[in-house]
């Protein structure tokens, strides 16, 4: 961000008494106090008061979306919220990094399994507590679906530095290649075990030709394999966006988006429907593929007209089926879950495998709150 912009960003901010921007931050950090900081030029101390509560303090700053501290920023009502991610990943980068003093140890261990945004977030809280953690994780790095938000909006130095800040102590083991699949056994061995597994089954649309579909899964976490010329993507949500924007940073020159509802039902920021007209991404809205036919590599597909129904749903408008060809690559990005009837019983769980979010911020929050009841004795 460039210095002026910067400073005239900052001096919007209102200092209101009542800060609902610090009230609608999953984790409680308080943008009132580190704006009011930084407009004091005391970098150090405006990164480290965020740091104290975020442990992904940059990454966060990067990647949040604006429905949290931004939406409940009082500027709004006079023309504009303040654009408070984009101040905190600022402030980070001028601030740097406050060292993590830790306690001294108590006798207590857990086993944190999964080490994406809420077991970071877990562990981080409990070796503030003395506790020392075994953080498993089954990829060759943690940082779990983090890693699957493009370079372009997320460098993973950034994200890498945050987490090696966070697993580089005496407490923390980091076992990396390590699936764990008898939860119960492993329970024997520790105080508390905490479940942050994540999505692991990504939703699909089960149409006639479907395989030909690459999951949004694989292509982000190897795009440089998909080179495309004509590509389309299902799904109307960020991840699909990523995918469409991923696609014409690497050259693709046609990417069609195929959405089911309106563009103006798509579940991307305010700032991202701008993107899409800006990197010329078609979005071919109230519609839905119902077949895929390969033609020796390229793809021909059909598809049908959606409205809007009385009751806000999306249904098919009989006799408007079309077609179009020439695709080489069709991306699935429909989002994905944890199948709720293999989460096992009595263990804390955390992040988005719970449910209770799917951004980075809530489950470093949902992180701290398993950890919490593990420290208080809520163990189940
Ligand atoms: C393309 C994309 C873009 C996104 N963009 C944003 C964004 O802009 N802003 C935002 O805030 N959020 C974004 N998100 C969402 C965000 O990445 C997730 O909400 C967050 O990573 C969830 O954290 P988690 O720890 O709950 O799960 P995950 O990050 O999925 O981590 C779970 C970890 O558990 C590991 N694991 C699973 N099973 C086992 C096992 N049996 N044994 C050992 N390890 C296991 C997995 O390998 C993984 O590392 C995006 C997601 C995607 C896919
Ligand atoms: S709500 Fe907005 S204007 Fe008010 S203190 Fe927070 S950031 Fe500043």
């Amino acid at each position: 961000m460039q210095t002026e912009n910067f400073k005239n960003e900052l001096s919007r901010c209102l200092g209101c008494k009542a800060k609902p921007c610090e009230k609608a931050c999953p984790l409680g950090v308080s943008p009132h106090d580190f704006i009011a900081l930084a407009l004091k030029d005391d970098f150090n101390k405006a990164s480290s008061i965020i740091a104290e509560k975020n442990p992904l303090p940059q990454t966060c700053g990067l990647v949040c979306p604006d429905r949290f501290c931004q939406k409940a920023c009082i500027r709004a009502k006079i023309d504009k919220a303040v654009e408070i991610p984009c101040l905190q990943a600022e402030i980070m980068r001028r601030g740097g990094y406050p060292d993590i003093v830790l306690p001294p140890k108590t006798n207590k261990k857990a086993a944190v399994i999964g080490g994406g945004p809420a077991g970071l977030g877990a562990t981080y809280e409990l070796i503030l507590a003395g506790w020392c953690v075994d953080l498993y994780e089954k990829e060759s790095r943690l940082g779990g679906t983090a890693w699957l938000i493009p370079d372009f909006r997320l460098p993973k130095e950034i994200l890498e530095y945050e987490i090696n800040r966070i697993v580089n102590n005496d407490r923390v083991t980091v076992k990396l290649n390590t699936k764990i699949t008898d939860f119960q056994t492993l329970k024997k061995d520790y105080d508390g075990v905490i479940l942050s597994l994540g999505k692991t089954i990504t939703y699909t649309s089960g149409i006639k030709g479907g395989e030909h579909y690459i999951p949004y899964t694989e292509y982000l976490s190897h795009p440089e394999k998909y080179q495309s010329s004509k590509i389309a993507i299902v799904g109307g949500g960020e991840v699909a966006l990523d995918c469409a924007m991923t696609a014409k940073k690497n050259g693709s020159k046609d990417v069609e988006m195929f959405v089911r509802r309106r563009r103006e039902d798509m579940r991307i920021m305010a700032r991202d429907q701008l993107e899409l007209e800006k990197f010329g991404i078609i979005v071919r809205d109230l519609s839905s593929i119902t077949e895929i036919k390969d033609k020796n590599g390229n793809y021909d597909i059909s598809a049908v007209k959606n409205r809007i129904n009385d009751q806000g749903k999306a249904e098919t408008l009989a006799g408007t089926d079309y077609s179009l060809g020439g695709y080489d690559i069709l991306v699935e990005a429909l989002g994905a879950y944890y199948p709720k009837e293999h989460i096992p019983e009595d263990f804390i769980i955390a992040g988005d495998m719970s449910g209770t979010g799917d951004t980075v911020v809530q489950a470093l929050a949902s992180g701290r709150e398993a950890a919490q009841k593990l420290i208080s004795g809520e163990n189940k």
